[in-house]
This record gives structure tokens, sequence and C-alpha cells, in this order.
């Protein structure tokens, strides 16, 4: 049952003003299915009798969050409750919802406008209330569509993506029903935005079984109109001893294998992602992907731009499908710094646990030696705080420009050059130091232009 000391005072609060001025009230949701399962929920939704006006009325911080939907947010204490007044089921347009046409009049009303049973559960701050078998679902684990579900699914087409989400993070089936109806209306996610769709996928990829929900994107048939450069993947043959599963299975088997970070775990998903378009056959037939890191690369930013990411994970995303195939052996300490400073610091360790999964998901044998050193060697380069990134370096542009560099890109060259120097010789890091190998450089470029050269001569 329900552990009510879970359940955050204000928002206890705010449901008891309501129903003290008199509207029906519950909650509703997510957070009712999660508290029964034990789990913390995120966020307290309030359904109610009263209208948006109505509920501005009695509380003094009031949000207008979704009133096309008849949503406000009320704040109290520095916490946020979402208020919605009771729905009604025929508010879509083409699979999208359009704003409310009018509001329900019971809960009864409220609860079939939702899209699960075990999203569907009231609680009246006693009671549990289940209009539509949310208890018996939720006791055998089971993501049910409410009422005909092809019908639910082409008044919004997102919750197809909703239903593998909460199977994925709930480690729910999907009842047969309504999985049969999201295979036959697959087709109509084309009509979902994509910010929609890409927080449902992020959903996806960061729950406790990201690769089932990729899989089942695939076997229902969304995945071909979500990414059909992945759909592609499926069984898409390597050809190759190195590999005993097809490109899909051996992505899904990566993603498994990652750590829950939304960056690895998108670079997971799209490290082999150009595979199927590199491949070429050598005459003794084995399968070869040259390149597919760098196309892969310019793949993920493609697809990561149309579904709206970012240009932070878009862009770490993509240095980590470009590194994945560097795997060093028994690297220098100047190799690892220069891949650290190609990665950044925050994404080396993500590139580590990336090629761990990507070995994992390989076919037997397995090494993991180099990596783990590798890992060793970056801790131990980050520890010293020795120079990687031209910030790092003892001088900068200004102290160049005072010894007579010109501004410009010339500053840019040299301390590209200096740089290189520190990262062969950290100890050389001082000031001292690199005035001094600036020194020598400047003379250096002041003969070269004393002297001209024969091609300035003749031209
Ligand atoms: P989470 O734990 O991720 O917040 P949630 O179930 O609370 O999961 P929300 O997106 O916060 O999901 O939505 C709150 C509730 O609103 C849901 O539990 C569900 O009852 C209803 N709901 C959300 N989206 C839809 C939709 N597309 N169609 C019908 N009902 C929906
Ligand atoms: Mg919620």
């Amino acid at each position: 049952m329900i552990d009510i000391n879970r359940i955050p005072d204000e928002a206890f609060q705010v449901l008891k003003n309501l129903k003290t001025n008199g509207y029906e009230s519950y909650f509703v949701g997510g957070a009712i299915r999660d508290l029964l399962l034990g789990r913390q929920p995120k966020d307290f939704d309030i359904c109610t009798a009263a209208t948006p006006d109505q509920v501005k009325e009695i509380f003094k911080k009031v949000i207008d969050t979704g009133l096309k939907f008849g949503t406000v947010t009320v704040l109290v204490m520095n916490r946020s409750i979402e208020v919605t007044t009771f729905r009604k089921s025929a508010d879509f347009i083409n699979g999208e919802r359009r704003g409310v046409v009018g509001f329900g009049d019971s809960p009864e009303e409220d609860v079939k406008a939702r899209d699960f049973t075990i999203n569907s559960l009231l609680f009246d701050g006693d009671k549990v209330i289940d209009l539509v078998g949310g208890l018996a679902d939720l006791s055998e684990r089971k993501l049910r569509a409410i009422g005909v579900p092809v019908e639910r699914f082409n008044e919004d087409a997102l919750r197809m993506m909703r239903g593998i989400r909460h199977s994925c993070q709930l480690e729910f089936n999907i009842e047969d029903n309504t999985l049969q109806a999201i295979c036959h209306c697959a087709g109509l996610i084309q009509k979902i935005s994509q910010e929609r769709v890409r927080d449902e996928l992020v959903k996806i990829l960061i729950s406790e079984l990201p690769s089932t929900g990729v899989r089942l994107l695939q076997e229902t048939g969304m995945l071909k109109f979500l990414i059909p450069e992945l759909d592609a993947c499926s069984k898409f043959e390597q050809r190759n001893s190195y590999h005993n599963k097809d490109v899909f299975e051996h992505i899904l088997a990566v993603l498994e294998n990652t750590p829950n970070d939304l960056v690895l775990r998108l670079a997971a998903l799209f490290h082999d992602i150009a595979k199927p378009c590199t491949l070429s056959i050598d005459d003794k037939g084995v399968g070869h992907f040259y390149n597919h890191n760098i196309v892969g690369q310019k793949m993920s930013q493609q697809i990561m731009r149309t579904l709206k990411f970012d240009n932070k994970t878009t862009q770490s995303v993509g240095i980590l499908i470009r590194e994945h195939m560097n795997k060093l052996q028994n690297p220098r300490l100047s190799t690892v710094k220069r891949l650290i400073q190609r990665t950044g610091v925050e994404n080396i360790g993500r590139l580590i646990d990336l090629q761990i999964a990507d070995e994992a998901g390989s076919a037997p044998p397995h090494n993991f030696e180099p990596f783990e050193a590798l890992r060793e060697k970056v801790r131990c380069i980050i520890d010293r705080g020795d120079p990687i990134n031209i910030g790092d370096l003892a001088i900068g542009g200004q102290d160049l420009m005072t010894m007579g560099f010109s501004r410009g890109p010339e500053i840019g060259r040299v301390l590209k050059q200096l740089l290189k120097y520190v990262i062969d010789n950290p100890q050389f890091n001082t000031k001292e130091k690199l005035l001094e190998f600036a020194m020598m450089i400047k003379s250096e470029v002041d003969d070269r232009q004393e002297v001209p050269s024969t091609d300035q001569i003749e031209h």
C-alpha cells in the first residue's frame, strides 16, 4: 500500500486545500504507480474538478505551465505540484494533442483519457481508487493501454514510445493486445515532433533495460521511422571473425554493457551505425568497415541534429564515435595526453567505458587489460595536473605579444608548438622555460622573414 511518508507535506497541503474549497481532487499518475512499487516518485500530479482559474484563486503562487491542457503548477515552499483539471479524451487531432476542447466532468473521464492502466490510479489521500484495473496490472507487472489500444495510439502516437519507455524503466512486460497495436500503428510515430520523440528515446536509453527498449522499437517497426540508419543494422552480417553477432545485436550488447550515462549510451547506440554503408569484402571473403568511425561520427551528428539534441551532447557523442577504434596498446604518456586532448577530459573515461563495452560485445576471447592500463595512465596524468590544453600552459597569448609576436594566427601556432613541447616535457611548463622556448621560436621566425625564400624572389 501507499507509504504516505513518501508524499511531501507541500503536495498534501495542495490536495487538502483544493478539497476544502469544495473541489474533488486526487493524486494521480506516475507518483501513485511509483509509490505502490516502492519507488520514490519524481513529481506529484493532482487532478481536480477545479478549473485553472479556480486553482489560481486558491493558491498564491501559480504558474501557467500547460494552460492549453488545463495544467497549472502550484508552488509551495520551493516545491512545484502540477494541478490538472479533469481531462476529456477527445482533444486529439492527427495523433497530436491540440489542447483541451472542454474539461472532463469526473475522475472516471479523466482516468480514461490517460495512457496506461498503471498510470491511472487515483489516491485521495486515504485510499487508492482503481477505475481501470491498474492494481492488477501493477501486481502482474504488465503495461496495458486503457480502452482500445489502436484507438488510443491513433489519438496520440507518442504513447507507443511511452509504453516501451515505461516497460524498460519499470521492467514490465507489454500486454499482448497493446504490443500488437503498437506493431500495427508503428508508422504513426512519424507524426510526433522530434522533441517529444527525443525525450522518450533519452528515457529509454538511461533506463534499466536500454537494449530491451531499443530492441522493442525495432521489433515493433517503429525504429525504421525514427532512425532508419539504425534499423538498417538489423540482420546486417559482419563477415568477420572478430564479431559473432550482426551489427544490430552487437550494438545492443554494447549498449547493455555501458554504465548509465546518456552521452555514453548514445555513443554506444551510434558507434557502428556506419557499418552497413562502409562494408567492403576482401579476396578471402572477410568483411571490413574502413572509416566507419569517421562516417559514423557524421551520421550520428546528422541524426542527433534532426532529433534536436543540444550541441554539447551531439559533439561529445561524435568524439566518442570517432575515437572508439583507437585502441591504444601500451601507449606512451604523451600519446595518452594527445588522446585526452582530442576527447576532452570529460569524455576520456567515457571512451574507455565504450571501448570496454565494445570488446565485451564482440567475439571472445576478450582482453580488457589494455583498457584498464589506459585508465590508469589517464588517472595518473589527470591527478598530476599535467598540461593537456593550451589553457594549461604557464604562459598565454598576452605574454607572446609582449615578446613581439604579432596578434593573430601566429600566436595560436606558437602556443600549439609550446603545448607539443610541454606534453612531451611537463616539467618544463614554467613561465621561464616557455618564454625561453618562445624566444627560440621567435628568432627562427625572424630569420625566416629576413632571408626571403627563392619563391618570394621569383614572384
Ligand atoms: P515519470 O515518472 O517519467 O514522470 P509519468 O507516468 O508520471 O512518468 P508524465 O509524463 O509525468 O509520466 O505524465 C503524468 C501522467 O499523465 C501519466 O502517468 C499519465 O497518466 C498521463 N499522461 C502523460 N502523457 C500522456 C499521454 N501522451 N496520453 C495520455 N496520458 C498521458
Ligand atoms: Mg511524472
